[in-house]
This record gives C-alpha cells, sequence and structure tokens, in this order.
C-alpha cells in the first residue's frame, strides 16, 4: 500500500496558476532527494556508488541541478541531453553516454565532454574511433543477455530488443577495446522497465557477475563498474508496494560476494541509470476541468491531454487522481477523464471513481514526474505546459514557461506570427 498524497496545498497551487496558464507541472525537490537518498542508502556497502539520472526522464536543467548537488551523475542518449547535462554542469565521468544507433557527432561531443562511452555494438567501436580519433581510456560495452533473462510488459524480451551485445559478442568487444588503448572497463545492462520485484535485479546482477568473471579470465581485463540501468518500478496505485531495495542491495552485494569477491576478482563499483524512480513519484500535472459530459458514458473534458501526459493513453498506465478541495468527498462518480485531442484514446482515465465534478475543478495526476512532460508532443497544435519546482526550501520556481503559438510556429517557412501573444493567466 502506497496512499497518494500530494505535498502542496490548494492555496500554493492556485498562485502558481495566477503565473502560469493550466495545465502546468509541478516537481517536489524535496522529495526528489528523499527518493535519490533512499536509492544510494541501499548501496552504502559499495563504496562509490552512483545513480546516473536518465536525463530523458525528466530533461530540465534544474532538476539535474539538483541532484548534481547530492552527487548524482547523469545518463545521456543524446545530443540534446548531452547539451542539457553540460549547462546543468556536470562534466566528465559524471556524465554516461548510454546511446543506440549513434551519430557520430554525439560521440565526439559525448567524448569532448570526457563522458564515459557505453557501446551498443562492436561495430561501434570502430565508429567511434573513427569519431573521435582515439578511444578514451575508460569505455563500456552494453549487454543483450537475450534468453538468459525475462523481460516486462514495457520493455519487452530482451531477445527481441534492439540494444547491446550478445554475452558471447562482448568477448571480442573488449578485446577491441583493449587493442585500441582502453585501460578501464565497464559493462552495461538494462533489462527492466517500471519493475517492482527486488528478486529481478539481483538475478541481473547474478547474469552481469557472471559475466565480469568469464570476460575478465578470458579477455585479461578487469572491471571498475557495472551498471545495472534503470527501470526501478514505483507504485502508481495505492494498492502497489514499492520496491523494497534493502532486498536489492543486499542481494547485489551477496552475489557480488560469492560471484566475484571470493573468486579472487576485483569488486566493482556498482551503478544504476534510475530515472523513474527518482523523479517519477515526485511530479503531478494540475489540469482543470472544462467541460462534463453526459453521453452513453460520463466524460470529464480536461484543458490537458495526452501531449501533456502520454503514459495512459500509450500503456494503459494508471495515475492516480486527487481533485483539489474535494479529497473527502465520496468517490460516487464513474467517469472517463479525457483531453481534447482528436484521438479517442486521449484519456486519462477509463472508468474511474471520483466525486461528483464541475467546471473549474483542479485535478492533480500523480506520478508524473518522470517520462511525463518529456514525453509531450504537439499533435492538434497542442502547446507544451510550464513546469515548477519547488525547491527543497519550500520556494517554488518557475523552470519553463508555457509554450506559445509563436513557439510553436517559429519553425515554418515561411513564419506565421500570432498577435498578440497569449497573456499569462489565459488558458490555452
Ligand atoms: C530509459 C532508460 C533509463 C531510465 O529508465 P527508468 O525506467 O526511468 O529508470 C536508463 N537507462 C537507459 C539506457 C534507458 O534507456
Amino acid at each position: 500500500m502506497t496512499p497518494k498524497t500530494f505535498p502542496f496545498s490548494f492555496e500554493e497551487v492556485q498562485s502558481l496558476a495566477r503565473q502560469t496558464p493550466t495545465p502546468f507541472y509541478i516537481y517536489d525537490g524535496a522529495g526528489i532527494l528523499r527518493q535519490h537518498k533512499a536509492l544510494t542508502d541501499a548501496f552504502t556497502w559499495c563504496p562509490d556508488f552512483r545513480n546516473y539520472f536518465a536525463v530523458k526522464a525528466t530533461p530540465n536543467p534544474a532538476i539535474l541541478e539538483l541532484l548534481h548537488t547530492v552527487g548524482s551523475g547523469v545518463d545521456c542518449s543524446s545530443m540534446a541531453e548531452l547539451v542539457l547535462a553540460e549547462r546543468a554542469g556536470f562534466r566528465g565521468e559524471e556524465i554516461f553516454f548510454t546511446s543506440n544507433d549513434t551519430p557520430a557527432e554525439e560521440f565526439r561531443k559525448a567524448a569532448k565532454l570526457g563522458a564515459i562511452l557505453n557501446f551498443d555494438d562492436i561495430t561501434h567501436i570502430e565508429f567511434a574511433k573513427q569519431a573521435i580519433g582515439r578511444l578514451p581510456e575508460l569505455a563500456c560495452c552494453r549487454l543483450n543477455p537475450g534468453k538468459l533473462k525475462e523481460g516486462n510488459a514495457i520493455i519487452g524480451k530482451p531477445e527481441e530488443a534492439k540494444y547491446g551485445f550478445t554475452p558471447a559478442q562482448l568477448f571480442d568487444g573488449y578485446r577491441l577495446l583493449k587493442e585500441n588503448g582502453v585501460k578501464r572497463f565497464g559493462l552495461h545492462t538494462m533489462v527492466a522497465s517500471n519493475e517492482r520485484k527486488a528478486e529481478y535485479f539481483v538475478e541481473t546482477a547474478r547474469i552481469v557477475f557472471e559475466l565480469v568473471a568469464e570476460i575478465s579470465e578470458k579477455v585479461g581485463i578487469e572491471f571498475e563498474f557495472v551498471d545495472l540501468g534503470g527501470g526501478i518500478g514505483i507504485p502508481y496505485r495505492p494498492e502497489d508496494d514499492g520496491v523494497d531495495l534493502s532486498v536489492v542491495g543486499n542481494g547485489i552485494r551477496e552475489a557480488m560476494d560469492e560471484m566475484l569477491v571470493k573468486r579472487g576478482f576485483r569488486a566493482p563499483r556498482i551503478c544504476f541509470e534510475c530515472g523513474r524512480f527518482i523523479t517519477g513519484p515526485c511530479g503531478y500535472l494540475v489540469s482543470r476541468v472544462l467541460h462534463v459530459k453526459d453521453t452513453w458514458k460520463k466524460y470529464i473534458g480536461m484543458d490537458a491531454c495526452m501531449a501533456n501526459l502520454m503514459r495512459p493513453a500509450l500503456y494503459g498506465a494508471y495515475h492516480h487522481i486527487t481533485v483539489l478541495g474535494k479529497e473527502n468527498e465520496s468517490c460516487t462518480e464513474c467517469c472517463d477523464v479525457t483531453g481534447s485531442l482528436c484521438e479517442n484514446n486521449d484519456k486519462f482515465a477509463i472508468d474511474r471513481l471520483l466525486p461528483k465534478l464541475e467546471r473549474g475543478d483542479w485535478l492533480v495526476f500523480h506520478d508524473a514526474g518522470a517520462h511525463g512532460h518529456a514525453m509531450g508532443f504537439n499533435y492538434n497544435g497542442k502547446l507544451r505546459s510550464a513546469e515548477w519546482l519547488v525547491l527543497p526550501n519550500g520556494k517554488p520556481s518557475l523552470i519553463r514557461r508555457a509554450e506559445t503559438l509563436d513557439d510553436l510556429f517559429a519553425t515554418l517557412v515561411p513564419p506565421v506570427r500570432v498577435r498578440p501573444e497569449p497573456k499569462p493567466g489565459t488558458t490555452h
């Protein structure tokens, strides 16, 4: 059980709504730091444990800067993410570059920043060398365990995933890295997404440690770190339990002792690249009811749509809803909560029991902090919303203004100009 509470008052939300139009996002900075600490606390046994926050989850430099203050790294997978990480002050090995189908200029940018390069395929090693000139001293390869590991609903079966080397290919991969002067090595895998079973991560670690042992012996190298990827799940539903991180931490420690340390191998540093676990529970989408419609079903039409939060439409994902000011009313109305896109799957919830709603009511969608705003899009000309970060000292800070029609049309040739510009405080 995970009770769903909203950490801000109705007055605070209304005050933000006077400055930026609804819908908008609010992130709880103190909550983000608590999530980061919960993860690192599970690995206090591991010197230099690091989470490289997956930038794609919440690509806003203010949030990256906040995480930087507590020693987080960043995981980037594109040029834009590398630039955001750089802008947020991350340097060198604080940046992990896990990409696939990688363009040459992204390898160049990552190398210039001194990021840890994580190769997705053996052919990328020569490709990156051509792009950069020479390979850096530290490099990593991404394992796709194939049938060694079962997948889950979001990420699918590993053997059908486009990512990574097969276990057999890794041996040649590390030989090639060694021949090219690489001196320090890591091994990476990412096989889960939104997984809440602690044992899943321990099993993955065991697969990786076995390969670390075999490759170390056969290729004659030592591993400095293993990166177990992201994918630690969160309880989206009130009846869900979160991942027991002490089981993850202790299980990985035992596996490392048994499979590596006792057999005389160096203990690699453990890393993760969690995005969702860090920011997911700490972000909220605030939206107001535009229309209440009674036809074959009851429809609550919001001023937000799936362009603001795509997960329900994309994965059928559950996002808990709090109605501000009606928290204690009984949920007697069975509703579909919709947006205004010309797409019938533009729904935040289907057959959800909610209090009796009327035009102007304020809904908060929980657990939208990761892969929420980030997955937004402009279909039907929908504008991307503003984002607020409530800093750990309680002060709200605007970290992205709302997009305007002028922003949306800026790339048209010839440009389309909208005058006058939408005033702050008007709903779009
Ligand atoms: C998406 C992704 C992550 C983050 O996943 P979460 O589910 O947000 O923890 C980490 N690493 C890689 C390579 C990814 O693609």
